[in-house]
């Protein structure tokens, strides 16, 4: 078991959000790509002890791409203490991380699937609602959450292959799965993306991942646009840094992965846990009139 060690009760207690979680620095922790969440010092909090559920998505059916870790566990676990069946995608490497889901999911009393698979290919987009849709029994929430982040300092050094993959996890992968979804939607249904401060506020040492966050949220943008008349809402989430695998499994050197979060106002990373009121919020009805919004969790930064 990878669950955290701290003091959080639970999403609502009245806390210093400065020293809610860790700090920097942090030690040197280089992993392979994609990386788990148990190579990790410390361990992340995806709110295995602490979230709460009150049954705002009792029933719902969910398909969260990246649901074996990071953001993307930490709203499984969510949607699933709120009542709904959960779907995660994830790479065949990092099945030991999303065993971890599944069983909490299920320890919520609710239906885990488990999907395996790479949004490189169309096929298996495309497959991966399909799939989705026959063993959940439809789909009403679709959380296009997996990202590819390689840093590079300099343009030199981007290989067509990294571009080739950043662009087809974070850009091409979202189109695939939104347009398989579309025909599944009821009114009601929502998608939420998973865009980044880097949409707004691009890192030299990120050109290519970041020009896909910001074609992520032009994408949701547009798409809610088309699917206002049919009830549909899509909207997006930019974190800022988020202690996940993702950063030190290449992300970001380690050199700034020692000091991650240092530079926003709050001064330390997000959790993963921090952020999954609001993927629940975008996906009940609470959110009904949101539609085409991003909305920043990011430690202070401005977007
Ligand atoms: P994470 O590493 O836990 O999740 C990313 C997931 O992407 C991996 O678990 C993996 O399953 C999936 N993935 C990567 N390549 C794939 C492929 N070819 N096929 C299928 N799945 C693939 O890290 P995270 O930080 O939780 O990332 C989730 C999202 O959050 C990403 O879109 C990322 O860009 C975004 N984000 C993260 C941060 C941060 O600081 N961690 C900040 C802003 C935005
Ligand atoms: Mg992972």
């Amino acid at each position: 078991m990878t669950e955290p060690k701290n003091d959080v009760q639970n999403q609502f207690e009245q806390r210093d959000p400065l020293t809610q979680y860790p700090q920097p620095p942090f030690p040197r922790q280089p992993q392979e790509a994609p990386g788990l969440t148990s190579a990790m010092q410390p361990l992340p909090d995806h709110g295995e002890q602490s979230y709460q559920g009150f049954g705002r998505l009792q029933g719902r059916r969910a398909l969260i791409t990246g649901g074996d870790s990071g953001i993307g566990r930490a709203v499984a676990i969510a949607y699933a203490r709120e009542g709904a069946d959960v779907a995660i995608n994830y790479l065949p490497e990092e099945e030991s991380d999303a065993q971890e889901v599944v069983r909490l999911i299920e320890a919520a009393g609710r239906r885990a699937v488990a999907l395996p698979g790479d949004l490189r290919e169309r096929e298996f987009c495309d497959d991966l609602v399909a799939r989705t849709v026959s063993e959940l029994g439809g789909l009403d929430i679709l959380v296009v959450n997996a990202g590819k982040q390689v840093s590079r300092d300099a343009i030199a050094d981007i290989t067509d292959q990294q571009f080739d993959d950043t662009m087809k996890v974070n850009v091409y992968a979202m189109f695939w799965l939104c347009r398989a979804a579309v025909p599944h939607l009821e009114p009601g249904a929502s998608i939420v993306v998973t865009s980044s401060i880097q949409a707004s506020k691009p890192s030299k040492n990120l050109l290519d991942y970041a020009a896909t966050k910001a074609a992520e949220v032009a994408f949701a943008q547009a798409l809610s646009g088309q699917l206002a008349d049919k009830g549909i809402r899509v909207n997006a989430v930019a974190p800022g840094p988020v202690w996940t695998p993702l950063q030190p499994s290449g992300g970001q050197p380690q050199s700034k992965v020692q000091q991650f979060g240092e530079s926003v106002p709050l001064g330390r990373p997000g959790q993963p846990a921090e952020l999954a009121s609001v993927y629940v919020l975008l996906a009940s009805q609470e959110s009904s009139y949101i539609t085409g919004a991003v909305i920043p969790v990011t430690g202070g930064t401005l977007f």
